[in-house]
């Protein structure tokens, strides 16, 4: 194995910003794709939908009750013949004359004649089930609901550039809508580097640990709504890593690696995206996450991040995620902030960097509480676990009890 010297690499320490913009800059915009509604949850529409039908399709109920004409509860109580029953689902084909009433379910249609619904605890039924008595006097279209009260035909029931939630599924499906025209959904690679590296529980042998960034990275996908594919893990080897990179990019649309683009002689990583992509080994003035390498194989963005758990986690975060959404079709990129008043304190060192400080944060009595999530060290994966935000720390000597401070919500 061929040790390589890092200093034939670009060492000059720039901002988050430039490096996210780098990332942001060269990344593929989405790709329009049309797909089954079941599909959808999570996409971005790429084109507006119009209904072309009403909803409801027709008048009906609101109540469980009796559909009678308004004018005949003018002075209550008042009689009314029972004519009929008519639950949902069924077409009505008796119509309601002066002085006659149907029983009527929630949902039914309302049968001719009727214009109005008096609810099931406003009546009483006689012994022979033959008469209702109607106790109020009920307006016209009194628990009606009128075609059309949701959608009606040109209405523009989600617009472009609308992640679809469960609602709107629910809503497309009420008019019919069986497929949609989104940004499709990506697929991305996640490969682990490392000689060090074994998964699952075997015995471990000196000097070994544990893969813990592909299962993390795995997830922190999922989450984002895009297909996780496990790469596998592969050696501190240049071919090992070309092939497997390769790999991956021609059956994804974007891959992550973690390790190997740090300062050692066994970083190879960056050295293989040197020669098979057109790549940038960055170093960003944030604290975890410094290292970031970032380059276009055969056309597919990799995101070589930074082997320690934390580091890796942050950096996906920081520039894999908004570059994703990007990719996604979505328009915000980032997750929510707020301020929030620092319980105990979170020290750092002044370093001239940005520090991700892992909070757990909490909303009590109108106002965002965070504290330390624990170690802050970029290997303590716990603390970054159990975390529920990253405290934006600036250069300085960090936070006391009961500062401000901005963080970035997780999950
Ligand atoms: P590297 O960036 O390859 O120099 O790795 C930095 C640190 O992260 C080293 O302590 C590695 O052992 C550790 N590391 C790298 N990859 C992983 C991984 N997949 N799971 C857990 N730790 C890792
Ligand atoms: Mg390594």
């Amino acid at each position: 194995m061929k040790a390589r010297g890092s200093d034939e690499y670009p060492r000059s320490v720039i901002s988050l910003a430039e490096a996210r913009a780098h990332v942001l800059d060269r990344c593929p915009g989405p790709v329009v794709s049309e797909v089954p509604l079941a599909e959808a949850r999570g996409l971005v529409t790429a084109a507006p939908v119009v209904a072309t039908e009403a909803v409801p399709p027709f008048a009906n109920t609101a109540m469980d009750g009796f559909a009678v004409r308004a004018a005949d509860t003018a002075v209550p109580p008042v009689d009314l013949g029972i004519v009929g029953t008519l639950p949902a689902g069924v077409a009505p084909d008796v119509e309601v004359g002066v002085g006659e009433a149907i029983r009527i379910m929630t949902g039914a249609p309302m049968p001719p004649g009727a214009d109005a619904v008096v609810e099931v605890e406003r009546t009483s039924v006689s012994d022979d089930g033959s008469v209702v008595t109607v106790a109020v006097e009920v307006p016209v279209g009194n628990h009606v609901r009128s075609a059309g009260d949701d959608l009606r035909p040109g209405d523009e029931v989600v617009g472009a550039g609308t992640t679809l939630g469960p609602g709107h599924l629910g809503v497309l499906a009420s008019i019919g809508v069986e497929r949609v025209v989104v940004f499709r959904r990506l697929r991305v690679g996640v490969l682990s580097t490392g000689d060090e590296l074994v998964d699952g529980s075997v015995p471990l042998m000196a000097g070994q640990i544990r893969d813990a960034n592909r299962p993390a990275l795995l997830g922190l996908l999922d989450e984002m709504g895009v297909v996780p594919v496990d790469l596998g893990r592969v050696a501190d080897d240049e071919a090992a890593i070309a092939g497997a990179l390769l790999g991956g990019v021609a059956g994804c649309d974007a891959v992550l690696t973690s390790g190997g683009v740090s300062m050692g002689d066994f970083d190879y990583v960056k050295v293989v995206l040197d020669r098979i992509g057109e790549m940038r080994w960055m170093q960003v003035a944030i604290r975890p996450a410094k290292p970031l390498a970032f380059g276009l194989v055969d056309g597919v963005p990799v995101f070589g991040l930074p082997g320690n758990p934390v580091s890796s986690m942050v950096s996906f975060e920081l520039f894999a995620r908004p570059a994703l959404r990007a990719m996604s079709g979505h328009r915000g990129l980032d997750r929510p902030r707020v301020e929030a008043v620092v319980v105990g304190e979170l020290r750092r060192r002044a370093d001239g960097k940005v520090h991700f400080g892992r909070v757990v944060v909490e909303y009590r009595d109108g106002r965002y509480l965070a504290w330390s999530a624990g170690g802050q060290g970029s290997h303590q994966l716990a603390a970054m676990a159990t975390a529920t935000g990253l405290a934006i720390l600036p250069d300085g000597d960090g936070m006391s009890d009961g500062d401000e401070v901005e963080v970035i919500l997780l999950g």
